[in-house]
């Protein structure tokens, strides 16, 4: 089997509970509409199954090479390139001004879940690109974006961000990469590690974006600064001239994204290493924040659009293998066997997966949307109102996601049985290929820590306050109606639960107990995870309650049962409703009371964990 997606979900969140169309209503996007926005879904979709999708167990399997200092991705990945970015697929939603696109974030988010879905070891290469180019399309000189930003978003050049070193993983402030300056350049020596496309055959150049630390500068973040460096040098004209003195030593063999190369990269062995400083120096931490937000974005996306793939897979062959009789005949030597999508336990699996790859969705989709809006929104205050539950979301979209990517992925191996552990099936690759995204682009752990030491504490608790009037209003009208109000009401304890925890970190931020905070930050995220996620399904829930109640007034059935049940059987729309209402109704009633049990487990200020010696 292979990508799978749900692209009635898709269509749902987009048209029917973002009403994405009225982002043409904004100046920037008064061009497009509606139909614009379904037709790039729709060729992404053909680019996924048809492109990505076939390369993705071969990718896997064939892995990345290194020789004589040059590594290879797999052969498969050289056509699927060049057809990729030859349909510009890198600059959904690019500057124009660069040879993009134009349109809105969270079009180019969802081609990104298409992409990272159906080939992530691939999407790699053309969203470190993206990635990179938009750090120099930001902040660097008009000279340096002239040169390669238009090259690079249109997928002739490749770039990379290069953080991390042999002892500089999550503390990047401890870099040892250095920068010298000489005339209008600066020579760049250091060995950067675990680089994600850092070598590759697959463009003529890389522009790596490289942290390091000019002469002089202050110890930790404070003196780290941003510098582009290219892989083979560029000539005023934009030709290539010489190699830059960027050997690739060695390539990781890793437990997933095969093929992707994991680069360690040697930067000036030989002394001949050119950077190009990207703004000012001093500054490399203060520009990567910046680009931080729609990073992690990405990261979370990517765990998730496997995960959802992972899922519909394994509820497919869930509906084709047979292993023993229904429940209700254990007692029957004549009944025969049923598909395993009838045993109560495998439908709890595939609950757990629907309904969380649905929230994820609900939350990385209305996260990019509301991006749209600080970027573009008219309204200085609603731009700053945006902003704050962007930052505040960020950590919760980047780990929550993943960790629960992760737990879906393991779930639908287990749906499998031991056919899920093999790689005949793809439940296996997405688990492995999904593990990375907790741990790169700032570990979960390190989220956690983002969360509850810089995003609450954020102009004096103003992102949570106005986090919570967003929930305030939600309750407010959602509370009487007929199809949620049940679901509201437990989602209140939980809100109310999520503020509490929320505001004792508050009062012990200052004092000896702070370190409590610190050892369940990891927890903490995972309930603000559970209590955003439910919101945002509660409130698809309350809309595809009335589409369905809508469906039943059409067909004359609104008092009678069984005709309704007939209709959810076989109407697409009214089983798309009703399994969206159930979704909802799962998740409150199944995830959200582990905010109760992880609060409660907070408050009991155990910390057996500093005390025991390992
Ligand atoms: C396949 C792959 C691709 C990658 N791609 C890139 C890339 O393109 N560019 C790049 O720059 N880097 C890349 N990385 C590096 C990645 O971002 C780092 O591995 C990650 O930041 C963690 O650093 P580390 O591995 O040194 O772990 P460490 O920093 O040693 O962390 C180990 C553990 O300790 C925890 N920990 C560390 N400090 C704290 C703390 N203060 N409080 C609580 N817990 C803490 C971490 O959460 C983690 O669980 C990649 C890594 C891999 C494996």
């Amino acid at each position: 089997m292979s990508y799978m997606i749900d692209e009635r979900d898709v269509k749902f969140v987009h048209l029917e509970w973002l009403k994405v169309e009225e982002l043409c209503k904004l100046p920037a996007f008064a061009e497009y509409s509606a139909d614009m926005f379904d037709m790039v879904i729709t060729e992404a979709l053909k680019i996924a199954k048809n492109v990505l999708s076939p390369i993705n167990a071969e990718g896997d399997q064939v892995g990345c090479r290194i020789e004589d200092g040059q590594a290879y991705a797999p052969p498969c990945y050289k056509d699927a390139y060049k057809t990729f970015v030859e349909n510009g697929w890198i600059g959904v939603s690019v500057n124009p001004e660069y040879g993009g696109q134009g349109f809105p974030y969270t079009i180019g988010m969802q081609a990104i879940e298409l992409f990272s879905g159906s080939c992530t070891s691939f999407s790699m290469y053309p969203e470190l690109t993206h990635g990179s180019a938009h750090l120099f399309e930001v902040f660097a000189s008009d000279e340096l974006k002239k040169l390669y930003c238009e090259k690079m978003y249109a997928g002739q050049w490749a770039g990379t961000m290069c953080l991390t070193e042999a002892n500089a993983g999550s503390d990047v402030g401890a870099l040892t990469t250095t920068a010298k300056k000489e005339g209008d350049h600066y020579r760049i020596s250091g060995v950067k590690t675990f680089i994600s496309g850092g070598d590759h055959d697959l463009t003529e150049n890389i522009i790596h974006a490289v942290l390091a630390r000019v002469e002089g500068a202050p110890k930790g973040i404070r003196g780290v600064s941003l510098f582009a460096v290219p892989k083979i040098r560029v000539n005023p004209d934009g030709s290539l001239g010489e190699p830059n003195d960027v050997i690739c030593s060695g390539i990781e063999h890793k437990m997933g994204i095969h093929g992707s190369t994991t680069c360690t990269l040697n930067f000036g062995e030989n002394g001949d290493c050119i950077g190009h400083l990207i703004g000012e120096e001093n500054q490399g931490i203060k520009y990567m924040f910046q680009m931080m937000n729609e990073a992690r974005l990405y990261v979370g996306i990517q765990g998730f659009a496997m995960s959802a793939s992972a899922y519909l897979n394994a509820r497919e062959y869930a509906k084709e293998r047979i292993q023993f009789v229904h429940v209700k005949d254990m007692k029957n030597p004549d009944a025969d066997p049923v598909p395993i999508i009838q045993h109560p336990d495998v439908r709890r699996m595939l609950m757990f997966g629907k309904a969380m790859t649905e929230g994820m969705r609900a939350l990385l989709m209305k996260t990019a949307y509301m991006i749209d809006l600080v970027h573009y929104h008219e309204d200085e205050n609603e731009r700053q109102k945006y902003q704050g539950l962007v930052d505040l979301l960020i950590p919760i979209c980047k780990a929550y996601s993943t960790d629960q990517a992760f737990r879906v992925a393991e779930a639908a191996i287990q749906v499998y049985g031991g056919y899920g552990y093999c790689s005949e099936y793809p439940a296996e690759q997405y688990a492995r290929d999904i593990k990375i995204t907790s741990l790169y682009e700032g570990t979960n752990g390190i989220q956690a820590l983002d969360l509850i030491g810089r995003k609450l504490a954020m102009k004096g608790g103003m992102l949570f306050m106005s986090y919570m009037m967003w929930l305030n209003e939600f309750t407010g009208a959602y509370g009487e109606h007929e199809g949620v109000k049940d679901l509201v009401e437990k989602f209140i304890a939980a809100k109310d639960t999520l503020a509490a925890i929320t505001m004792g970190f508050g009062e012990k931020a200052k004092g000896p107990e702070a370190i409590l905070a610190v050892l369940n930050a990891c927890p903490y995220l995972e309930m603000f995870g559970h209590v955003v996620v439910s919101h945002l399904l509660i409130e698809q829930a309350a809309i595809a309650y009335d589409a369905l109640i809508k469906i039943y007034e059409q067909k004359g059935c609104i008092e009678d049962k069984k005709v309704q049940r007939a209709l959810i059987e076989d109407h697409d729309d009214a089983k798309f409703y009703y399994g969206k209402i159930q979704s909802a109704t799962w998740f409150v009633n199944n995830m959200l009371p582990h905010v109760k049990a992880i609060a409660e487990s907070i408050e009991a200020g155990d910390t057996s964990a500093l005390k025991v010696v390992f």
